[in-house]
């Protein structure tokens, strides 16, 4: 059997069954992406062609899902993140800007590297722990 397919707005093949096997499994191909069989002229998403890798490719995707864990208390939990100014933050801008004004350039400089929410520490609601990097298992 030859496929069609369908992807990007573009009809490409004819590809023969092993081809869009691996390609599936490699993950180059969805299972929501419409095939044909040459001659056939019926376009059906290629689950319906390939039950089996469809189910493999959405196994796969299960286990690449970023699901945070805690290393403390391994609470699968969603993080709560730190707010962006922490106490300490407030502290040393209070003595840079008694001391020399630094404050005023120190104060934005958090701002800039904390308001990306990777570059904070995740707290782990379930035991309170800080998690600076939550890994995915
Ligand atoms: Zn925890």
């Amino acid at each position: 059997m030859s496929f069609y397919i369908y992807k990007n707005s573009e009809q490409t093949g004819p590809f023969d069954e092993s081809f869009v096997e691996r390609e599936l499994q490699a993950g180059n191909l969805s299972p929501m992406d419409l095939a044909c069989i040459e001659n056939s002229g019926e376009w059906s998403p290629l689950a319906t062609f390939f039950p089996n890798e469809a189910q493999f490719q959405s196994a796969v995707q299960m286990t690449r899902h970023a699901v945070p864990k805690c290393l403390c208390c391994g609470a699968i939990t969603e993080w709560k993140i730190e707010p962006v100014f922490l106490p300490r933050h407030w502290v040393i801008f209070i003595i840079l800007l008694c001391s020399a004004g630094a404050g005023l350039i120190y104060l934005p400089l958090i701002y800039v590297i904390r308001s990306n929410p990777n570059s904070r520490a995740k707290i782990c609601p379930a035991c309170g722990a800080r998690n600076m990097w939550t890994f995915q298992y």
